[in-house]
């Protein structure tokens, strides 16, 4: 396969960019998917196709395309509109509240459906001008889910895979949506799509057989002759960056700085983006159960809570901002002494020095979502824990729960199951934290980003080369 080119496509492309004089830069940003991809990506026997992040005027266009094509890059122009209706609009508006299970949150409008048929359309404009016939291309998450099908017809014989990194709903939850037939037409264009676990796989070949004239054997999709292949691969991340990282200079230096006269203080570490899916209030909520029940705590614990700032433009992000700010206000006010508080509340991103400064000194991770497609933070503090000691307390709405069997699982929605998993946390042995942080630690770092991008690639010539042999 070392001729062909993979062609991944997503919504954003992996980089920063910085405009000062009128000048932009480009700089390779390290997501996932990026250092998975790793040495073929950086070879250039594989390119990418996606947003730069910028609305770009007209005449300014041509020098981007340049600068990006040095890095492989190629970019996909979208307006300020393109960027409301499409992105703010369809995928965060009515995909993401309804793949999570949030339906009240969902906005049905037109003009956003409308729009999201045509930005697919144009990202599948400049893929095909890319595209040569043995190229392999591999499309990312829900933002382009009718680019398969697009793409499929223009090309009939595109290798093409498709991953999703958020959940799939069940039947009951997906056809409430009011372009359900067409979003999974969109899809099946794929000849292997991909989720993180087998529930997700689950519920949409039973979305799949029940809206569309489509039969389904095992994990296998036929519609007339052609199949389309459904697994789970669960993403993985860069174990050895994380692992590696706390050794550095600049990484200890932090860590000292958190630990300085705290030796009394057990400290407890939640990161997320700012979104409803996280159970960011639900989390206070049982941080504040336990105050109120066992007050030999106070004093003793402390929360360092990192929301990161996220699509702060869509009015239900906002509300949950100020619920939370109130929230956090509440909590300190009541329980905190002069010398103590019980939230240490940031709301803004860290650089990854500090981030993995505070995996590394963390006794307790705390994640709780709702519902979350895989969580990465739970597997960064995995992979951040060298001494094999601390305590991941993980949601089981999270599909890393499904791998990490070894972490407190809780129900996020039930404060009692996560005040007692604190607690159990707080005075859990250290045999028994490094048992079972040694267990996570060996499947964080077998199946990593690495493992997961190879997996993926692995199964999409597998699945052609059937194809191919049962057309001969
Ligand atoms: N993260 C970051 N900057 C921060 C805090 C977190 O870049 O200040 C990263 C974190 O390291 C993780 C990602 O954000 O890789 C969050 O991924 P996750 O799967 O947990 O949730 P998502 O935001 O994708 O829903």
């Amino acid at each position: 396969y070392t001729s062909m080119k993979t062609v991944i496509i997503s919504n954003r492309l992996p980089v920063k960019i910085i405009e000062e004089n009128n000048e932009y830069t480009f700089i390779p940003s390290e997501g996932g998917l990026a250092t998975g991809l790793g040495d073929v990506y950086k070879n250039g026997n594989s390119i990418w196709v996606g947003w730069p992040g910028i609305e770009v005027p007209e005449d300014r266009q041509q020098e981007v395309v340049e600068k990006l094509a040095a890095l492989n890059l190629y970019p996909v122009f979208l307006t300020q509109d393109e960027i409301n209706l499409y992105y703010e609009g369809f995928s965060n508006e009515v995909l993401w509240p309804v793949f999570h299970y949030l339906v009240t949150y969902a906005h049905y409008e037109q003009s956003y459906w409308d729009c999201y048929r045509s930005v697919n359309d144009k990202f599948a404009q400049t893929t095909l001008k890319l595209l040569n016939k043995n190229d392999r291309i591999w499309i990312q998450d829900y933002q382009l889910l009718l680019l398969p099908c697009i793409l499929r017809t223009q090309q009939p014989f595109a290798t093409i895979g498709f991953f999703q990194h958020i959940p799939f709903p069940s039947y009951e939850i997906f056809r409430l949506i009011p372009w359900r037939k067409e979003l999974l037409n969109g899809l099946i264009g794929a000849d292997l799509i991909g989720f993180h676990t087998y529930d997700d796989v689950r519920h949409f070949i039973s979305t799949a057989t029940r809206l569309l004239p489509v039969n389904s054997t095992a994990n296998v999709l036929s519609k007339g002759d052609r199949q389309i292949v459904v697994e789970a691969f669960p993403m993985g991340i860069d174990f050895d960056k994380f692992s590696g990282l706390t050794t550095t200079q600049e990484v200890k230096k932090e860590i000292d700085y958190f630990k300085s006269g705290k030796n009394e203080v057990k400290f407890i570490l939640s990161i997320d983006r700012l979104d409803y899916s996280k159970g960011i209030l639900e989390r206070l909520r049982a941080l504040e159960l336990l105050l109120q029940h066992h007050p030999e705590y106070i004093g003793k614990i402390e929360l360092y809570m990192i929301v990161v700032p996220s699509r702060d433009s869509v009015p239900q992000y906002r509300d949950l901002k100020e619920q939370i700010d109130q929230l956090v206000g509440n909590i300190n006010a009541k329980y905190r002494s002069i010398n103590w508080i019980p939230i240490n509340y940031f709301y803004r991103s860290f650089p990854i020095e500090v981030l993995s400064a505070l995996y590394a000194t963390a006794d307790i991770c705390l994640v709780t979502p709702m519902r979350d497609g895989m969580n990465l933070v739970s597997k960064e503090y995995i992979a951040s824990r060298n001494q094999n000691d601390g305590v991941l307390i993980l949601s089981e709405m999270a599909g890393a729960s499904k791998e990490l069997t070894d972490a407190l699982i809780v129900n996020p929605n039930n404060l009692g199951d996560i005040m007692e998993a604190i607690l159990v946390a707080l005075k859990m042995p250290l045999d028994e934290q490094q048992r079972r942080m040694k267990a996570m630690r060996s499947i964080v770092e077998k199946f990593n980003v690495k493992h997961w991008v190879q997996n993926f690639i692995l199964r999409l010539n597998e699945v052609k080369d059937t194809q191919k042999s049962l057309l001969t």
